[in-house]
């Protein structure tokens, strides 16, 4: 069946517009092939908000952003050093933007797949009896909650910080529901992360994860300590499917993996809310030390399109398509510098 796909687009700052438009290219071409529409409405998000509202989210973008089916991102930010948008008070700052659109669409579930493609063995730090076969898991980190939106404060007095873990009940639920939901489809297995031998956040976690998973008898849970969790990802990651855990727990667990895979420039990922609606994006920043030199690595932003197509479109052949493309890209030869094998220089 043809669909018109009403697609919002934040090229974003750095490399956000060069890999951006590789992935729409891609997204055309899908759409061409299959018989379906691509709209896009172009959205200001982060830097290059701030240069022209002087704010880097405005109420219309977030309206605009609404009204779309699902947003394609670029990453966002500058040069923390060099870039005038960070003498700007934090709440100016790009960075501030992304936080709120996140917020302001209630994206709750972000999901970031880690895979280790056979072409790319070379490019993985672990040794190779560890990653023979590959590997393709998922972590679902929890993202409107947790420390990162506690409430903090500091005695200036006395020097004191105190920063609360802010978690719901429903917050909780929700993120697991999405988990098993999504465990189903794939593996069946899903690895709750958590530190519930030192929090009490972590208990009343793990205890709404196992009233949830009595709805999924077909898949297995398994609750994994934060710690040991990090360990386990290098010593053997080929154990996972879906991987579940809080915020701050999954900013990080989610960059181990992606170094996993042997290149940030390879990761999607996505951020849904509780309707079909996505934020679609490369887990990467916007890597200023690059942009604009044509050699960054679009395959994230490309398979970020992919997972659009699957979780906000149901277009599964499409996005196997797309995946199926990647794939004979890399067996093809083609690289960018940062998935060259050593002994390799220019692109
Ligand atoms: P970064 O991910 O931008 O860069 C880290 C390293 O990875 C750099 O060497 C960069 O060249 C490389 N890299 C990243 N993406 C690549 C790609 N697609 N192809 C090839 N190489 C790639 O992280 P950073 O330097 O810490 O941050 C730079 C800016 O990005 C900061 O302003 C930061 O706040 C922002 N940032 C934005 C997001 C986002 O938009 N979601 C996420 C992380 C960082």
């Amino acid at each position: 069946m043809s669909m018109n796909l009403n697609i919002g687009v934040i090229k974003g700052d750095g490399i956000g517009p060069e890999i951006v438009t590789e992935a729409m290219k891609v997204l055309d071409k899908a759409a061409e092939k299959y018989g379906h529409a691509c709209k896009y409405t172009q959205l200001l998000l982060g830097g290059a908000s701030i240069d022209v509202h002087g704010i880097p989210l405005t109420d219309e973008t977030v309206e605009q952003a609404k009204a779309c089916d699902a947003v394609l991102m670029g990453s966002i930010g500058g040069d923390a050093k060099t870039s005038p948008w960070y003498q700007l008070e934090p709440s100016k700052r790009p960075e501030a933007g992304l936080l709120k659109i996140r917020k302001e669409l209630n994206l709750f579930a972000n999901l970031r797949p880690a895979i280790l493609y056979d072409e790319l063995k070379g490019a993985c730090p672990l040794k190779e009896e560890i990653t023979e076969g590959g590997f393709d898991l998922m972590i679902m980190r929890e993202l409107t909650g947790g420390l990162y939106f506690g409430e903090r404060r500091t005695e200036e007095i006395d020097g004191v910080l105190t920063a609360f873990d802010s978690l719901t009940y429903n917050e909780i639920r929700r993120i697991a529901k999405r988990a098993f939901d999504i465990a189903m489809k794939r593996g069946r297995k899903v690895t709750s992360v958590d530190k519930a031998n030192v929090l009490d956040s972590s208990r009343l976690w793990r205890k709404i994860v196992e009233e949830v998973a009595k709805d999924y008898p077909e898949v297995a849970l398994e609750h994994m300590l934060v710690d040991n969790c990090a360990m386990q990802l290098v010593k053997d990651p080929k154990q996972f499917d879906v991987v579940l855990t809080e915020n701050m727990f999954g900013d990080i667990l989610s960059d181990e993996a992606s170094m996993v895979t042997g290149s940030i420039g390879m990761l999607a990922s996505t951020s849904l809310n509780e309707t079909k609606f996505g934020l679609y994006e490369p887990s990467g920043g916007s890597a200023p030390d690059i942009a604009g030199k044509g050699i960054a690595n679009p395959i994230a932003t490309i398979l970020s399109a992919a997972m659009m197509l699957r979780f906000s479109f149901d277009l599964d052949q499409e996005a196997d398509a797309i995946e199926a493309a990647v794939a004979q890209v890399l067996k093809e030869g083609y690289r960018t510098i940062d998935i060259m094998s050593e002994g390799k220089t220019q692109v």
